[in-house]
């Protein structure tokens, strides 16, 4: 199909699909109700968003905005900055910075937050405020909120957005499916992890049927960068290690102010490394803006770094987790080799 042809067939989605969670119908008619009656939603994502959590949070953002709430959406980054490569979303004009959202919302919904912490600077809101509905799908999330719409069967938050977004009576158009499907593919890392179920081919099905672009939403997130990533990157894999099946790398701040690159421009070098074939495990240390360690780590499934993460102060999935570390290089590894030893 030409791009011209697709273009034409931008439609909304009139037909609800079944539903693709194990969230209970009770709690989706909470959901429903906590929202029909507010007034106001205060809408938030993870720090560092994602394609997932910006994605998500965005699309339920336009919808309620169509619904006539009045919407507050944001993340609670010190710096606050949306990811050079999640530039392309529509809805962005909804976004404003966590000093702007309420004190005490009446409702706040939150996007692919696995704990509190991971609100950053909003996690004091979520603190104060009357109702949290928490959506997410990481196993490590328990609930921090008063509503837990978590399921850590479907593959990405995407899916419980799409969800909400018919259960409030919503349809798709061409701008909400792109921010969904941002999200579908951001957490299946294009269709090819194994939570690509036919249930996320089907809801791909129905979001690309809307003549969202997929070709310019893969070379967004993909196949882009400043030309100072490929010598940051070079710098990263020049100083990678094989141990045993560890394989591991860093990046610096030093690294990254040499070429003007912003930390989310480094966030895909773990993709690079984690195709070693000697290495079971993958784990690419990150030197933010603040001079703390992000730590990306990455499992082909023997070994669940969910559980060494967690264990560090994060969290994430088996196959793809991550923390915050405050030690030098050396030092994280060490404590990193520690656990991954006993796993
Ligand atoms: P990434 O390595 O791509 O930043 O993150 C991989 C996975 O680990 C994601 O699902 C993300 O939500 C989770 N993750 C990354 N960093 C942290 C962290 O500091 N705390 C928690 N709880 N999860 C994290
Ligand atoms: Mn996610």
């Amino acid at each position: 199909m030409t791009p011209d042809v697709r273009d034409r067939i931008v439609r909304p989605t009139a037909r609800v699909p079944a539903q693709q969670d194990r969230v209970s119908e009770a709690t989706w008619g909470r959901v429903a109700d906590l929202i029909g009656q507010a007034g106001e939603v205060a809408l938030a994502c993870h720090v560092s968003p994602d394609g997932d959590a910006l994605g998500s949070m965005l699309a339920v953002a336009q919808v309620l905005r169509g619904q006539g709430k009045r919407v507050h959406a944001s993340f609670g980054d010190r710096v606050f900055s949306v990811p050079r490569l999640l530039r392309f979303l529509p809805g962005l004009d909804l976004l404003e910075p966590p000093a702007a959202f309420p004190d005490e919302p009446e409702l706040m919904l939150t996007f692919d937050s696995s704990t509190l912490d991971r609100l950053g600077l909003l996690a004091a809101n979520a603190g104060k405020a009357r109702e949290v509905v928490v959506f997410d799908h990481h196993p490590s999330n328990h609930g921090f909120g008063t509503v837990s719409v978590i399921d850590p069967t479907v593959a990405a938050t995407a899916v419980l957005a799409e969800q909400l977004i018919y259960r409030l009576g919503g349809s798709l158009d061409r701008d909400i499916a792109t921010c969904l499907y941002a999200g579908l593919v951001t957490d299946t890392g294009s269709f090819r992890h194994s939570s690509t179920t036919p249930a996320v081919h089907q809801m791909a099905a129905r979001l690309v049927a809307t003549g969202l672009r997929t070709d310019e939403i893969a070379r967004e997130l993909w196949d882009r960068s400043p030309f100072g990533y490929l010598k940051v990157l070079a710098a990263a894999l020049e100083r990678a290690a094989l141990e045993d099946d560890l394989v591991w790398t860093y990046v610096t701040h030093v690294d990254r102010a040499t070429y003007g690159l912003p930390y989310d421009e480094v966030e895909g070098i773990i993709d690079v490394v984690r195709r070693t074939d000697e290495a079971e495990v993958a784990v690419v240390l990150k030197e933010d803006d603040h001079g703390d360690w992000q730590v990306s780590t990455r499992s082909k499934g023997a070994v669940d770094v969910a559980a060494i993460c967690s264990a560090l102060g994060g969290g994430g999935h088996h196959n793809a987790a991550g923390y915050t570390s405050r030690l030098g290089v050396e030092e994280t590894m060490a404590e990193f080799r520690a656990l991954l030893r006993k796993a």
